[in-house]
């Protein structure tokens, strides 16, 4: 089974003083497991709602959303839980609490998960081992570079083992050395860990750099889907 089969979704946000607005027009989109796969497209052209409607924090029309052969809209909402933990998410302005340290962060969504507290704190170690971090564990957000920020919100994702990782624009915040850097870490993550990358982006030159396969969207649409090197083949 594919981690994500989206099949004919379409998406209407409807609003009481302004004309309704399809955000998704009959979307078809394959993602493989072990696909690092981009989804690319101007501002405002669908990506963030296409990617919430795979871990089921968007509701759609019509059409159907598989991930990991199951239909979203048909989960029980222990189910959806479920969906989520194994579905991590990284934000561009990272969401980290403040007042929480580095480590306090990356072991939130280990509370209620059935460890108890040495072993939430050693997967906390070990998460930050993972990305780097070992030596920042008790410092806070606003002491971090924006770089080191992602990171621990990488750590944090990966906290419940997902096997999808969704990323909104995850670099978008960031210079193109520390861009560099955090695109490598994710592609080592998803060599080491088998992981399934989904990454939104309006840049093309963060496709190239780590995805191999991309659709295009365009006003809802998907215009273009396939191989990163058939799809932005240099002429
Ligand atoms: P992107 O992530 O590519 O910038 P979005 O998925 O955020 O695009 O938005 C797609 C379209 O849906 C845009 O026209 C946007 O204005 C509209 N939209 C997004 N969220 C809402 C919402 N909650 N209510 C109404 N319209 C929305
Ligand atoms: P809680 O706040 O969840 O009741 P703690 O205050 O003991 O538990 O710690 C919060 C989380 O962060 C836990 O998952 C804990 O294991 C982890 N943690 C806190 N400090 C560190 C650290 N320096 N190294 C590793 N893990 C830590």
């Amino acid at each position: 089974t594919p981690a994500v089969r989206m099949e004919h979704l379409t998406k209407t946000y409807h609003s009481d003083d302004d004309e309704d607005k399809t955000a998704l027009a009959d979307i078809d989109l394959t993602v493989e497991t072990g696909d690092i796969f981009g989804i690319i497209g101007l501002s405002g052209a669908g990506k963030s709602t296409l990617v919430r409607c795979i871990n089921g924090l968007e509701d759609y029309d019509s059409g159907s959303v598989k991930v990991r052969g199951r239909e979203v809209k048909d989960l029980s909402p222990a189910e959806l839980r479920d969906l989520r933990r194994r579905t991590g998410m990284i934000f561009q302005h990272f969401n980290l609490m403040p007042s929480r340290t580095v480590a306090d962060n990356v072991g939130l969504p280990l509370r209620g998960s059935g460890r108890d507290r040495a072993s939430r704190r050693a997967r906390v170690s070990e998460l930050l081992e993972l990305v780097g971090l070992t030596e920042l564990a008790d410092h806070y957000p606003a002491e971090l570079s924006g770089g080191q920020q992602q990171r621990v919100a990488i750590a944090r994702a990966l906290a419940n083992e997902p096997d999808i990782l969704l990323s909104d624009e995850a670099t978008s915040a960031l210079d193109p050395t520390t861009t560099r850097s955090i695109l490598q870490l994710l592609r080592d993550l998803h060599d080491q860990l088998g992981i399934t990358v989904v990454m939104i982006t309006h840049e093309m030159s963060v496709i190239r750099q780590i995805c191999n396969r991309v659709a295009v969207i365009d006003q809802g649409v998907i215009v273009e889907q396939g191989r990163v090197f058939n799809v932005f083949a240099d002429p």
